[in-house]
């Protein structure tokens, strides 16, 4: 047991020595007052609100749920006063359009605060997330009207947002939705359908709830072409800006789920409410894609988050727990047993969860720095290099960490023993909560068929092509440091099977267009464990820098070289398999006919 604690230390030194994030955000003018200092000031208080707030209501929130009653949603006990504290310090417009009352930061600063939420308490962290999502899309879409509207009362907090794409019939598959938009006398649109699935979609933490809903025009093309966005404010806004009548946006009822219980899940029905539309008729999907992006990535920081958390509780657990004897002899003379941090295979356990959760931060912040260089940086060529690299980067960030944010909290669980299985040590929610990672925001299964269809064989490997140049770049600037030449002839090995798998799908695929879906989740796991290779070498050489400068204490440099040496030795050897996966192709996939299920 015990709370969370925020892994400062790692964050600082992934963003000031691996990343050099200073560096990176004095090169642009929209950021260049961003810097180490600031970052670390401002992710400090972060720290504070997930220990302080987030993390003691974490327990109590899953074992009390979400209410419903009379057709209204009441969250646990805590989370009105926990928001309250959260709109207080600002933090909802933290990376929000300064035009409208945001404080334009950098999303590199909001991720790593969401993965300390999302470790502290997963429930609370999808109530906010959901709100920074609808007004990027707002900002990036929306008329002016609605942009001035809405975004500074969601900026300040006191009104929230949600997402309602999913339908009873509809999931993965959005080009099928039935929920209706038809234009009315106002010059706007009547929405009418049932959505579910809507997370935050009511609650008790705002006044208001700006819901963005997709819905198709009587006359629309079929498919995904067809669909257009609306925002449908639960309650209409007046002119003078206050709330009006309600405006039709109906809770069904709250769904029953095996874990992130403290997240009120909803049935919507929109029953005649007022829609007014973003963007284009029919360009819903590709408009809602700005969102889904950063919403992608944030599932991913779920991953990571309660992975560290779990990590947390297992290492302290296996310090103390004392079983068995060491392999070598007694460490402990005069206990009866030592502790169980003695045995290897603990070791494994503990390790794995580590290195693969630095690895996943690094990920993550690599990503987040690209849409930061995609969205402030001078240079058009350079903004439009980071928003083709995070598009290939996306999907391997969300499914690879969330598989491995799971991963991690069984493992954590297996380290407790029995005791994980028991609800009051905490690691059996965690498992509950993150389980849902690799569901929501597409599938893990859909975010690697994105990777190999859409990202990869459709670009005929040209966004692959951008993410070698980076890994080429790094290897060759790193080569004059003799410990990581091992290292880098790996990473150099990998790029080659990577290669490989690449064109082979490609050139399968020409063939029978089942390889592709064939090779998906394979090819994306090793694309994973490629980027987590890149992730550790440059993580790695900053250490090495680090020690030659006396730059940080000695005790924790080697803390990483260990986690860094155990990836590369333990966790990559992985790989090997996976190219073989790759090239069995579809044939043993398809050939069993659905009688045979
Ligand atoms: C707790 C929770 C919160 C959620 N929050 C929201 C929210 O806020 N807003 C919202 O709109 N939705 C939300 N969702 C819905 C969520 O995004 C969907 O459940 C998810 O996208 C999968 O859709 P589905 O459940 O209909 O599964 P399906 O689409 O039926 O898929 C079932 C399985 O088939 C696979 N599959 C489907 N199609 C293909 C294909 N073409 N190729 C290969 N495999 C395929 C999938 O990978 C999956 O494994 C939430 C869901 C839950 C459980």
């Amino acid at each position: 047991m015990g709370g969370y604690r925020a892994p400062l230390r790692d964050i600082n030194f992934l963003l000031q020595n691996v990343f050099e994030a200073e560096k990176v955000f004095a090169a642009m003018p929209e950021t260049k007052e961003v810097t180490d200092d600031l970052i670390s000031a401002i992710l400090d208080e972060a720290g504070k609100i997930a220990e302080q707030l987030l993390s003691p209501i974490n327990q109590s929130g899953d074992l009390e749920s979400c209410h419903f009653e009379n057709g209204k949603v009441t969250t646990p006990k805590g989370f009105k006063e926990a928001y309250d504290a959260y709109v207080e310090g600002g933090w909802p417009s933290l990376t929000g359009n300064v035009n409208y009352g945001g404080q334009g930061m950098p999303k590199v600063l909001s991720a790593m605060i969401e993965e300390m939420f999302f470790g502290a308490n997963s429930s609370f962290c999808l109530y906010t997330i959901l709100t920074t999502g609808a007004t990027l899309t707002i900002s990036q879409h929306a008329s002016e009207e609605l942009k001035q509207t809405y975004l500074p009362n969601m900026y300040a907090g006191i009104w929230a947002g949600t997402m309602c794409l999913t339908e009873p019939h509809a999931g993965t598959d959005l080009g099928i939705i039935n929920s209706k938009a038809i234009p009315n006398s106002e010059g706007n649109y009547d929405v009418t359908g049932t959505k579910i699935f809507i997370t935050a979609g009511d609650h008790d933490l705002t006044d208001n709830i700006i819901h963005l809903v997709l819905a198709k025009l009587p006359d629309a093309p079929p498919g995904p072409r067809g669909i257009s966005l609306f925002l449908v404010p639960k309650f209409l806004v007046n002119d003078d800006g206050s709330l009006g009548d309600d405006n039709g946006v109906v809770t069904g009822s709250i769904e029953h789920k095996m874990g992130i219980k403290a997240s009120a899940t909803c049935v919507l029905n929109f029953e005649k409410s007022k829609g007014f539309l973003i963007g284009e008729l029919n360009g819903g999907l590709s408009n809602l894609f700005t969102m889904m992006n950063y919403e992608r990535l944030s599932m991913g920081l779920q991953g990571n988050g309660l992975a560290e958390s779990s990590y947390q509780l297992a290492s302290g657990y296996a310090k103390e727990r004392l079983q068995g004897r060491a392999a070598k002899g007694p460490k402990l003379t005069d206990k009866a047993a030592d502790p169980i941090l003695v045995h290897a295979d603990v070791r494994r356990m503990l390790l794995t969860m580590r290195a693969n959760t630095i690895a996943g931060r690094a990920l993550s912040l690599y990503s987040s720095f690209q849409l930061d260089i995609a969205r402030f940086h001078p240079d058009e060529a350079e903004r439009i290099r980071a928003g083709q690299l995070v598009s290939l980067l996306v999907p391997v960030q969300k499914a690879y960490c969330t598989d491995r944010g799971f991963e991690s909290c069984v493992l954590g669980q297996q380290v407790l023993g029995g005791h994980g299985y028991i609800a009051e040590w905490g690691l059996e929610q965690n498992v509950r909560d993150a389980r849902i990672s690799q569901i929501y925001e597409g599938a893990n299964g859909i975010q690697a068929l994105d990777l190999m269809g859409r990202k990869t064989v459709r670009s005929n490997g040209e966004l692959l092509g951008i993410l070698f140049k980076e890994m080429e770049g790094f290897i060759e600037s790193s080569k004059h440091i003799e410990a990581l030449a091992e290292g880098l002839t790996k990473l150099e090995f990998l790029m080659g099977e990577l290669k490989q798998a690449t064109n082979t799908v490609i050139e399968k695929a020409k063939k029978d267009p089942d390889e592709i879906g064939a090779a998906s989740y394979p090819y994306m796991e090793l694309m994973g464990l490629t980027l987590f290779c890149f992730m550790w070498q440059r993580i790695l050489a900053s250490v090495h820098l680090a020690k030659v400068n006396n730059d940080g204490s000695e005790d924790y440099l080697n803390g990483l070289l260990g986690s860094g040496d155990f990836f590369m030795n333990r966790i990559l050897p992985k790989s090997k398999t996976l190219l073989e996966e790759i090239e069995a192709g579809a044939k043993s996939l398809m050939a069993v006919t659905a009688d045979q299920f």
